[in-house]
Order: structure tokens, then sequence, then C-alpha cells
């Protein structure tokens, strides 16, 4: 049972983390329980002056942590994954707080996965550096030196692991922004960080606005390399102000992921996860399955199931094990799922599972949409909330150009009748993972997007390496 308390001390936090000291910052920015819309906590709100200290900071700690020998910096990072664990319970508890995640999901999906992040990213740095030998050659690969890491509210504290943990074993030294809606998860990580003595200015926390912090870093001369995560829009604009100054960008952006059920497969079992997974997090998950295809002929039988499945999750007091479902991360972001579905109400489309929910936070009851066409704007675009659309196919080829009918690429499933025919259609379809027959996130294996979905890998080894320059040594 954990316990979630908004009175902590932990939530209040006025500073920004800069060159390993917290400075204090004159703004802060409120922090919203969406379970409640009560102000619980607040958070710096930083101008251009202290991220510019903070780009200066990273990158007076560059020279020093890049070329540190790779045993001792593994051995200062594995004390900064001790002091993380070591905040474990105060981590959950502060995503159930500002995102408003259940907190088994919180636990599972946010914390402990974070946790796991951290530790399969550092074991890539056991052993000796990898080298490779082409000819006369040898390859190696060199931090690219100061990392900017911008994330969003949906997983504050997975987002900003994958990033910073994965730049700052490459060498490199990092500043991040993270959401405005969702700073405390971050500061956790902050402390851990300073807990562990990791050297003054390799990590640095700016919290803030959009346009007052992200929009400096991507302009600032002195970053290399731009990480962003969020939406298509804000990472479009990044990327053009980063191309300015010809840094290297990497965006993993947004996604409207099918789940493709092929005749053979395991229906019911392909229903209920791609439900379960189209849910996830309140549909606030840029993987999320949003689009069910299944054979036209079962169409009916699809959308009863998922409603049935949909209908039976419980949406509630985040704080409670038994919630599936919480709120809506915000006021606006509730607003935005309401408008999309009542655009699809009206356009003709079939709404099933709509049921009251409390009336006190940014609650939506999880929704399964039928009867739309496959250009409708419910099929085509991110609702980023708990929505599910239900499409039938003529087969395989048909189901395969129906999920590739889609600006993004992110992630996708498949459900066939054995792996070797669900692995044929994966290959097909235009987007960055896919899961043949429920097969599980491997926290190790790329992952990131093709098309609109952006471009980049994170995770693993390929996470480490986007941090890098290649370098050819002749000899
Ligand atoms: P957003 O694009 O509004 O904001 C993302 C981050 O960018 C925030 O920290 C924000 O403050 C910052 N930002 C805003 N304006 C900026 C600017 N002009 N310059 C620099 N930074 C700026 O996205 P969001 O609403 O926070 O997140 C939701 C979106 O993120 C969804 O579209 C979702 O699909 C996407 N997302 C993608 C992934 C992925 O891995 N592909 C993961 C999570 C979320």
């Amino acid at each position: 049972m954990t316990i979630v308390d908004p009175t902590r001390a932990e939530w209040q936090r006025d500073s920004a983390l800069v060159g390993g000291r917290w400075v204090a910052v004159a703004e802060t920015e409120a922090v919203e329980n969406p379970a409640t819309a009560e102000l619980f906590g607040r958070a710096a709100r930083c101008d251009a002056v202290l991220v510019d200290a903070a780009v200066r900071a990273a990158r007076a700690a560059f020279d020093g942590w890049s070329t540190r020998d790779r045993a001792d910096r593994l051995a200062l990072l594995r004390r900064w994954q001790a002091e993380t664990e070591a905040r474990r319970d105060l981590m959950v508890e502060a995503t159930v707080l500002e995102v408003g995640a259940p907190v088994t999901v919180a636990r599972e999906a946010h914390v402990d996965l974070a946790l796991d992040i951290i530790r399969t990213t550092l074991d890539e740095l056991e052993g000796p550096e990898p080298i490779e030998r082409i000819g006369n050659s040898l390859v190696v690969r060199e931090p690219v030196g100061v990392v900017a890491s911008i994330t969003p509210w949906n997983y504050p504290l997975y987002q900003l692991v994958l990033k910073v943990v994965a730049a700052i074993a490459a060498g490199c030294t990092v500043v991040a922004k993270p959401a405005e809606l969702t700073p405390l998860s971050a500061y956790l990580l902050a402390d851990a960080a300073v807990a562990a003595g990791l050297p003054d200015g390799v990590f640095n926390l700016v919290p803030g606005r959009g346009r007052e912090v992200g929009q400096v870093l991507a302009e600032h001369e002195e970053v290399d390399l731009v990480s962003f995560t969020g939406s298509t829009g804000v990472g479009a604009g990044v990327a053009a102000t980063a191309a300015t100054s010809i840094k290297r960008v990497c965006l993993e952006l947004g996604g409207k992921s099918a789940s493709v059920v092929l005749d053979g497969a395991d229906f019911e079992t392909a229903v209920r996860t791609t439900v379960d997974m189209a849910m996830l997090n309140t549909g606030q998950t840029c993987s999320a399955w949003t689009r069910l295809l299944v054979p036209a002929a079962r169409l009916d039988e699809a959308v009863e199931l998922a409603a049935a499945h949909a209908g039976a999750l419980v949406v509630g007091d985040p704080t409670a094990e038994e919630t599936d479902l919480g709120p809506l991360a915000s006021a606006q972001q509730l607003a935005t799922v309401r408008s999309m579905v009542a655009r699809a109400r009206e356009a003709g489309a079939r709404i099933l599972g709509d049921r009251p929910v409390p009336e006190q936070g940014h609650f939506h009851p999880p929704l399964v949409v039928a009867d739309v066409d496959a250009s409708d704007e419910i099929v085509q675009d991110e609702v980023f909330g708990p929505v599910l659309v239900v499409l039938g196919h003529a087969g395989t080829d048909d189901a395969v150009r129906l999920a590739n009918d889609s600006d993004y690429g992110l992630a996708g499933a498949v459900w066939a009748a054995d792996t070797e025919a669900g692995v044929a259609v994966a290959r097909r379809l235009r987007t960055g993972q896919v899961d043949v027959n429920g097969a599980d996130f491997n926290v190790r294996a790329p992952f990131g997007g093709f098309k609109k979905s952006g471009y980049g890998r994170e995770l693993g080894a390929f996470g480490i390496e986007e941090f890098t320059e290649i370098k050819s040594i002749q000899i």
C-alpha cells in the first residue's frame, strides 16, 4: 500500500540544479493534482539567464566527465542508480500526484520501468569499450557533448531517465527541462544525483515553460544535441530552431498505432490486450495501440468484446489499488479529448462506454468508437486519452494498408496464427516497434519512430549510441 501525501516538503521546490548547486529561483509554477484539481506543489520557473548558466556549467563539466575512465564513470552512475532506487516510493507518490496515474500504473509502468531502464542502460557500460575495426581504421564513438533533454508530462520520470541516463553514460553532460505540468519526479532524480556525488555540472535541472526554457536550449550555441519527446508540432519547431546552429536533434513524437488482428489469431486475447494497451495511463501513452483492426466479418464481435472489457475497467481515485484509470493530466487535455469525441459523434460514429465519472478532477470514461471511416479525424489523429477505434479489414493486405494509413509510425501489434506469420506482417508495418502475439516490451531493444513519430532511437545500446559521434582513426 503506497501512502500518497500531498503535504510533503518534497513537493515545494523553488530552485534549479546548476553546476551541482541548488540555485534559488524567484518565480515558481504551481503543480496541480489532476484527480482533485487542487494545487499541491510548486516548481521553479527558470528564465533564459539561468538556462544559460546551466548550459555553461554542463560545458565546463564536459571535458572531465567525457574523458573519465569508463569503470570509474560506471561506479559513480551505479551510486546514482542506488540513490534513485532508494527514492522509489517517493517517486511513485510524485507520479500519482502530478500525473494522476493510478498507483499500480505509477509503480509498474512509470517508476519500476524507469528503474529497470537505469539498471539495463548502465549494464551496457560493463566490460570494455566496443571499438570496431574496418581495415586500417579504428572506429570509435565519442560523446556528442552538451545534451538538452526536453520531456513531456505523460511519463515524466521514464521519459527523463531514457534520455539523461543514456546521455550521461555515453560521457555527455546534460541540461534537463521537464514538462511544466509534472516537474516533481525530475527533482527527485536530481536529488539522487546530488546524493550520489555526481560531479558538478554533469546533470543540471532547469524546470520551466516551453518557450522560456525549451526554446532557449534549442537555440543555445553551446548545446550540441537536443533530445526531445513531445508533440509533433513542437518537435518540428525544435528541429527547425536547432538547424540554425547545426545541432543534432532526436525526436520522439506522437503515435496512432495499430493492433492488427489476423485470421487464425487468438481473437479474445488480442481484443482484450489491445483495450488494456489503449487505456494504459488513461490513454496518455505515445505508443498506445489506439486503432484495432479486425477481420471485417468479426467487427461487431470485436466492438462488443472491447466495449465490455473497457466497461469493466475501474475509473476513479488514483490512490486506490483497484483503480485502472485515473484522470487525464490536465483540464486542457480533458477538453481536447472531449472535443475530439464530440466531433466523432457528430460525424456519425458509434461511441460505446460513456458512463458517469468523478466530477471533481479531469476524469474521462474509457470509450470504444466504431462505425468510422479510415480518413476520420478520430482514426487519423492522436487523441491522447482513453479512446480506442475499431475498424474492419478485408484480409492481410488490407490490414497492412490500413495500419500504414497514418502520418505516424511509432508502435503496433500483430496477432497471427503463429510467430512466423506475425513477423512477416510486422516487417510490412511502417513503424518502429511491433509486438507479435502479445510479446513483452523489451527495455534493451531500440525504441523510436518512423514518419511523423520522429527519428532517433532510445533504450539499450542504441539509446547510448544516439548521444555519440563516430570517429575513424587510421593506424
Ligand atoms: P509538448 O510538445 O507540448 O511538450 C513537450 C515538451 O516540450 C514540454 O517540456 C514543453 O514544455 C516543451 N516545449 C513546449 N514548447 C516548446 C518550445 N517552443 N521549444 C522547446 N520546448 C518546448 O507535448 P506534451 O503535451 O507535453 O506531451 C504530449 C505529446 O508527447 C503527445 O503528442 C505524445 O504522443 C508525445 N509523446 C511522445 C513520446 C514518444 O516517445 N514518442 C512519448 C511521450 C509523449
